[in-house]
């Protein structure tokens, strides 16, 4: 397997985001009543898969359209709460010119990870049922964006080593788990991608920085404190697999 981290440029957000406990307030992740000053900068990554005979992109980070348009791209909403910052050529697209895409698999449906779809036009793209239900209730978190799309839903079975017990083989042959995680939001995902023995997973927003996970860093933005600390404690006990060949999440600034 391959996973190849692309940076689709960062934003401008509380300090509250990556690490809750910075701040009292439970919302205070939105940045209101704080200084602009203060934000802090996190890149916003997604990664470009090829195990098997699949070459598929999980989640989509910004889109080109930030650079050029953002408030009208995002809402005033969303653009206050995570205001994107993007260089020429730095979006998925412009980045994987001429790279075949079967599928973008989406961990959740934040603006951060869902914009960047506008710029991938007849590619599937895979949600879970309950992230995209969360996501047309929830206007003030998602805007719009989220709803531009037609999303293939997965098909969750019992599995009795999935962290909330619900998992779906996403090609059905093996390459590509998907675990339901109510954790970041209603119907975030995780990944995990296995060949030969070996496995990576790609966790979303469930854990936002690697400090999520290893040092149990509660992050601003949740559905569900419990099922986070749950989750963040199955992770980390899956990083130190001896089979594991990386945890890869879409804001740690220090290794990709
Ligand atoms: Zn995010």
């Amino acid at each position: 397997m391959k996973i190849k981290t692309i940076q689709t440029g960062s934003t401008l957000v509380s300090s509250a985001v990556p690490n809750r406990a910075t701040h009292r307030w439970k919302y205070a992740y939105t940045g209101l009543f704080q200084c602009r000053k203060n934000r802090i900068e996190v890149p916003v990554k997604c990664f470009y898969v090829t195990v098997g005979q699949h070459k598929f992109l999980i989640d989509a980070g910004w889109s080109k359209q930030v650079r050029t348009r953002p408030l009208r791209h995002l809402g005033f909403g969303l653009w206050f709460a995570s205001e994107p910052v993007m260089k020429q050529g730095e979006s998925a697209k412009e980045q994987l010119t001429g790279q075949p895409i079967d599928a973008i698999l989406m961990t959740h449906l934040d603006c951060d990870h869902v914009s960047g779809l506008a710029d991938f036009a007849d590619i599937k793209v895979y949600a879970s049922k309950e992230e995209v239900a969360f996501a047309k209730q929830k206007r003030l978190r998602y805007g719009t964006l989220a709803k531009d799309h037609d999303y293939h839903t997965f098909d969750f079975q019992p599995d009795t080593l999935a962290p909330f017990g619900k998992s779906c083989d996403v090609f059905g042959d093996g390459s590509v788990t998907a675990y339901l995680t109510p954790t970041h939001s209603a119907g975030s995902v995780i990944y995990k991608i296995t060949e030969d023995e070996r496995f990576a997973l790609v966790v979303g927003d469930n854990g936002y920085v690697r400090d999520s996970w290893q040092k149990g860093i509660l992050p601003g933005p949740l559905y569900n404190a419990d099922n986070m600390k749950h989750c963040l404690k199955w992770i980390n006990e899956q990083s130190q697999q001896p089979n594991c060949l990386g945890v890869y999440c879409a804001h740690e600034k220090d290794f990709s």
